[in-house]
């Protein structure tokens, strides 16, 4: 897509975004302790000695999370690096006990990657990794429990979380919530993180910055912790807007990070920009570097299930559907293997446009997901089934969907007992026609007058005597040869 440039008083100006997505791993177990992960337990209740940094605790590595980020780094397309080094990130907050964050800074575990992005004028784009890194998550303070006191919950506190950065490669709102979505859909397939953004288990901050268009890059401002796709599309919107304002001004834009505040609808600023010499960060002395060997990456390689651009493209080529339905039917997992249940040995588009307007466009009005579908998946293809060999026509077969749907009976069952079964004899067919043709002298003298219109007169007729059950093809023929004669 030839992105969209933002005219302005002076000229055009182009977007620039790269993002920094905190990914909550999938692990019983913290990072550097055997405590629990759950969420919306009782505050305070998943807390070791370790995650409360008592004197003396030491943090022993979790294999899993290890495991976890590694395949991680493989379905993005990444290099994941041998040795890596853990370093303490030094900052003050209350809900952070150890007045440090264990995380990976210079040797990170994953490094150079790309991804493929859909976006919604049907076109894809890749997106550089910049690299992923394992870090400590910190506890949570809690400021509307009293009216004089805070307080703070430690269960998050040294949960595992993979920090994804991006290049700066996204060009508009539109480019990162395809970039979020894309990334969020990925992690799903691999188990690693939930991707569930209102419970906080994904989360983006997201550096805009705004340029001449191709020219040197801007100064950023770094918008934090925004937690879903539509917030990050208008944060976006308005930091751009406010930067072009600034600009034009003849003003400069300052490096800093920035809040966006739901309720207002802006950006606001939090803090001065610190740059790394600032959190004096340093190889944890307690921390031994990370090692793992290429067979340990390759072991963790042939785990990988079909990630969804692969079973983007392999719709695509072996079933021959376009960008737009592969990826709405790869969008989740259980989706796609819905689809593939469905599509089996049968007509693999009209399968595809079964599941997509006919099926989840009923799930949608229900406010179901897929996995909750009255239909099976078998079921669903039993009915294209009957389509496809003529048993019944499309027009049939919506009714006999909503049958479906609503009483979960089987097709052919329902075909049966409703007599629905398409009426192929020609014989039949040709004794209604005559009856129409018989019936309306007038219209059948207009059309031979020139009156072409009429014939989806004549077809409608014959339709409504037999309920819809006439194959149309054979209605057609009939009709125009004797109409025509
Ligand atoms: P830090 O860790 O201090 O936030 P990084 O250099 O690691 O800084 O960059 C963080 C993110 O900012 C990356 O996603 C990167 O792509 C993005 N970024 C860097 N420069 C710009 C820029 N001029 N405009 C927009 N995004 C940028
Ligand atoms: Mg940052």
């Amino acid at each position: 897509m030839a992105h969209a440039l933002i005219k302005g008083e002076t000229g055009e100006w182009e977007i620039v975004i790269g993002m920094e997505v905190h990914a909550q791993v999938i692990a019983n177990s913290k990072l550097f302790s055997g405590a629990s992960t759950q969420f919306g337990a009782e505050p305070n209740s998943q807390v070791s000695l370790v995650d409360a940094a008592m004197p003396g605790m030491l943090p022993v590595l979790n294999a899993h999370v290890v495991e976890q980020a590694v395949r991680t780094g493989l379905g993005l397309n990444s290099k994941i690096n041998n040795r890596s080094v853990f370093a303490r990130k030094n900052y003050f907050y209350a809900d952070l006990p150890q007045g440090y964050q264990i995380s990976q800074f210079e040797d990170p575990i994953v490094g150079l990657g790309k991804i493929e992005i859909d976006l919604p004028d049907g076109t894809t784009k890749e997106i550089g990794i910049t690299r992923l890194h394992l870090e400590q998550d910190a506890g949570k303070s809690m400021h509307d429990q009293h009216p004089s006191k805070s307080f703070v919950d430690l269960n998050r506190s040294g949960c595992a979380l993979m920090e994804i950065v991006s290049e700066p490669d996204i060009r508009g709102p539109e480019e990162a919530a395809a970039y979020l979505s894309k990334l969020r859909m990925i992690l799903r397939y691999l188990g690693t993180c939930d991707g569930n953004m209102d419970e906080g288990s994904m989360r983006a901050d997201v550096n805009v910055s705004v340029r001449r268009p191709g020219g040197e890059l801007g100064t950023r401002a770094e918008i934090k912790n925004v937690n879903s796709v539509k917030a990050v599309q208008m944060a976006i919107d308005y930091e751009v807007q406010r930067q072009i304002e600034i600009l034009e001004d003849g003003g400069k834009i300052v490096q800093e990070t920035r809040l966006w505040d739901p309720s207002r609808n802006e950006t606001r600023s939090m803090r001065g920009k610190e740059d790394a010499h600032d959190y004096r960060y340093f190889p944890d002395p307690d921390l031994l570097p990370l090692v793992i060997s290429n067979d340990y990456i390759e072991d963790i390689r042939k785990t990988l299930p079909e990630l969804p651009d692969e079973k983007k493209h392999r719709f695509m080529n072996n079933f021959g559907l376009s960008l737009y339905d592969s990826s709405v039917l790869i969008a989740e997992r259980p989706r796609a293997d819905y689809y593939e249940a469905v599509a089996n040995d049968r007509d693999a588009k009209l399968a595809a446009n079964w599941v997509i307007n006919e099926l989840l466009g009923a799930l949608n009005k229900d406010d179901k997901h897929i996995t909750q579908s009255p239909i099976t998946a078998e079921q669903l293809g039993g009915l294209i089934t009957l389509i496809s060999d003529n048993t019944i026509s499309g027009k049939i077969a919506k009714d006999v969907f909503a049958e479906m749907y609503s009483s979960g009976k089987d097709a052919a069952t329902i075909v049966d007992e409703k007599g629905l079964k398409q009426v192929t004899d020609t014989g039949a067919i040709e004794a209604v026609i005559d009856e129409v043709i018989a019936e309306n002298p007038d219209n059948v003298a207009a059309y031979k007058g020139g009156k072409d219109k009429l014939f989806g007169f004549f077809v409608g007729q014959t339709m409504k005597k037999t309920g819809g059950k006439a194959n149309p093809g054979i209605v057609n023929e009939i009709l125009r040869k004797k109409l025509n004669d």
